[in-house]
């Protein structure tokens, strides 16, 4: 079969627990398709590295898998226009410019070993100008507080800071540093404004790396990366190794700002909520970013060639899949997390049961850090039907705490909310989530959007799509709507509940 006039663009996805390679064609379907899942190193309670080389093979290895997939389908590779990359944000790799090499693991994002750290910084002069100029609380996210780390724990590190020669970089950056090159076969060291609004060091009003920012991290001979917009012909260079060499990357945005893309939330007042490990609300304010005044992230949403950058407020719940795997592998309540909503739709109700799944503290837009992980309302009438509704609804009632926020911050009601992630598979867990915060819920068949919003980011680029509106037909089969079954009495009242639940779960280890 030849493709005849059909254009591909291809995206590298690569998250916090797989990596995967698509080929999608004009109309967002997946033609080919590879993931692999990679080993998660957990050294310590709190700690997720992951090795970076082994994160540039599995990149490789699922290149090879989809590409393999499209050519034995009769498609040729040079239909495929150009790629884009997507990627687990804030996870931070540092190496030695001279020899490329890798001084420690990746520290991924959701990692709290710098809670020591973040309380230092915070009674730091000029703590108190952070939240305006990046607008990041200071927390153990971003990732200049995990190269901090690096710098006070790691010798090698250290010293290569010292002489000068200490590249930091975001996935994104360390994945075109080993896999593309610049146009004169140079090594690029890049990243995208998306990524870059995730160290903490870059000022999100000028989108420039501040001195002051860097100076308060004690940052200043840090090798940074290039910062490019999210679609660019320019920045990302080419892929140096077959079977792609020669393809040139165009596209790059961190995976949630990837997801409002491929969810098409263009437009100001359009809202995505990603359903993976964590669970991601990115909410579309427009050119102007609105400090929140709610416990809410302001990031850079994308930035389209030549455009200015679109701002979102952002929510993020740390524990959402996550929970669903906790009870697959701690409790073995479950086989494979598809039973959950199976179980869950089984009872009307939790019978009684909140359950917070503050594992590791909680996030938007409660930031309570010393938050615990606990079940309330147990009773000998509770059955694991129970526990599951109840996993399932801590996500969705912490979803329903950040709309809140982002209404008052915005002062504009979100109408629709546009979903993805693994979790949202489960049609169980998108009907409770409807339920819980009286919305629509918008599913599309097609859920993989942050490797499609990487692929439109590329795509744009070379005119694949030329303009926004040629966006239109992609990804626009078989949407699935969910609407609220629960009256806004209920909703209240359970709402009630949950957050009678977090206010019960502070403090549990630190007043021992
Ligand atoms: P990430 O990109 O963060 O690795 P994914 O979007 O692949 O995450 O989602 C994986 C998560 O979704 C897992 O934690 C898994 O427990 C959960 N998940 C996957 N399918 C379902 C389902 N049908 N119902 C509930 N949870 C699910």
């Amino acid at each position: 079969m030849s493709s005849g006039s059909l254009k591909f663009t291809a995206a590298i996805d690569q998250g916090t627990t797989s990596t995967r390679f698509f080929i999608f064609d004009e109309r967002g379907e997946p033609v080919a398709k590879h993931q692999e899942e990679f080993n998660q190193i957990y050294l310590h309670a709190g700690w997720i590295e992951h090795d970076p080389y082994v994160l540039v093979q599995s990149v490789r290895n699922c290149i090879e898998g989809a590409t393999a997939q499209f050519l034995a389908r009769g498609y040729k590779l040079e239909d495929i226009s150009a790629i884009g990359m997507t990627n687990q944000r804030e996870t931070s790799i540092v190496w030695d410019t001279r020899t490329g090499k890798a001084l420690y693991n990746a520290i991924v994002w959701a990692d709290s070993r710098t809670t020591h750290i973040v309380r230092q910084l915070k009674s730091k002069d000029g703590a108190e100008r952070l939240l305006q100029m990046t607008g990041l609380p200071l927390s153990t996210y971003p990732s200049a507080v995990k190269v901090r780390w690096i710098l006070e724990h790691c010798s090698a590190a250290q010293a290569v800071y010292d002489e000068g020669y200490l590249a930091f970089g975001t996935v994104d950056s360390w994945l075109l540093y080993n896999l593309a090159t610049g146009d004169s076969s140079e090594r690029l060291h890049v990243t995208d404004v998306t990524n870059a609004s995730r160290t903490m060091l870059l000022n999100i009003h000028t989108l420039e790396y501040d001195p002051f920012l860097v100076k308060f991290f004690g940052l200043e001979k840090l090798v940074l990366p290039k910062v490019a917009s999210s679609s660019n012909r320019t920045a990302y260079g080419i892929i140096r190794e077959d079977p792609l060499k020669g393809l040139k990357v165009t596209g790059c945005l961190g995976d949630q700002s990837a997801a409002l893309v491929g969810q098409k939330a263009f437009a100001e007042g359009m809202a995505k909520n990603t359903y993976g490990t964590g669970c991601f609300m990115l909410y579309n304010t427009g050119i102007k970013p609105v400090i929140s005044r709610n416990g809410l992230l302001t990031t850079v949403g994308f930035q389209l060639e030549n455009q200015p950058a679109v701002y979102a407020l952002e929510g993020s719940i740390a524990v959402a899949g996550a929970a669903v795997k906790f009870l697959r592998d701690n409790f073995g309540m479950i086989k494979e997390a598809r039973e959950i909503g199976e179980l869950a739709a089984r009872v009307p109700d939790s019978g009684g049961v909140v359950f917070v799944t503050a594992f590791g503290g909680l996030f938007a837009p409660y930031w309570i850090d010393d938050a615990q992980g606990t079940i309330f309302g147990i009773t000998n009438y509770t059955t694991k039907e129970h526990i599951c509704r109840a996993t399932i609804e801590a996500t969705c009632f912490q979803t329903k705490a950040i709309i809140d926020a982002m209404e008052k911050d915005s002062g504009i009601k979100i109408k629709t909310l546009a979903v993805d992630g693994g979790m949202s598979n489960s049609d169980e867990c998108m009907q409770l989530q409807s339920n819980i915060i009286g919305i629509n819920v918008d599913r599309p068949a097609m859920k993989e959007t942050t490797a499609l919003g990487a692929a439109i980011a590329a795509g744009l680029s070379v005119n694949v799509w030329p303009s926004l509106d040629d966006l239109q037909h992609v990804n626009s089969r078989d949407h699935q709507k969910f609407t609220a079954k629960t009256t806004l009495e209920e909703q209240i009242k359970q709402f009630r509940r949950w957050e009678r639940a977090v206010a019960m779960s502070k403090g549990w280890l630190t007043t021992e």
